[in-house]
């Protein structure tokens, strides 16, 4: 009984807005209603401000995704930067080893999933002439 907290809260005390546009001042409600707007404003700049960057910073993400997606491709041909021959640790790659046997380069070739023609990796066909100064035929001529 002591305790009672249902019973609704008393707002007759709260000023209605009526009260508050009868009693203040017309300046000061001006200028309150000029600082209000001001504020305003200022929330609608900071806004503004806020979705450009985030616009900014969207395209910014897609950069780096992209740069992202791009990177491997552009690290995976490390083996450009002076390969080093796993068999005598000479500047070349395994299956251009000249202490191999042709048989054992065309393997390493194969594994490798090269094209025999032209020790790159590609899908169907090679698409340069015939290398081999040998035979003449689609190969390189180090897998004789
Ligand atoms: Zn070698
Ligand atoms: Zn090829
Ligand atoms: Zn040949």
């Amino acid at each position: 009984m002591e305790n009672d907290r249902t019973s609704p809260i008393n707002i007759d005390d709260e000023l209605s807005m009526d009260q508050i546009l009868e009693t203040t001042p017309t300046e000061v409600l001006e200028r309150t209603t000029a600082e209000i707007k001001k504020t305003v404003d200022a929330l609608a700049r900071g806004i503004d401000k806020i979705l450009m960057n985030q616009e900014t910073l969207q395209r910014n993400i897609a950069l780096l995704n992209q740069q992202k997606k791009d990177d491997p491709k552009a690290e995976v041909p490390a083996k450009k930067k002076k390969p080093t021959c796993e068999e005598c640790d000479g500047p070349h790659r395994i299956f251009e080893c000249p202490f191999l046997t042709p048989g054992e380069r065309f393997s390493h070739a194969i594994a490798a999933d090269l094209c025999i023609n032209c020790n790159n990796r590609h899908n169907g066909d090679c698409r340069r002439k015939p290398a081999c100064s040998k035979c003449e035929k689609k190969h390189l001529t180090i897998y004789h």
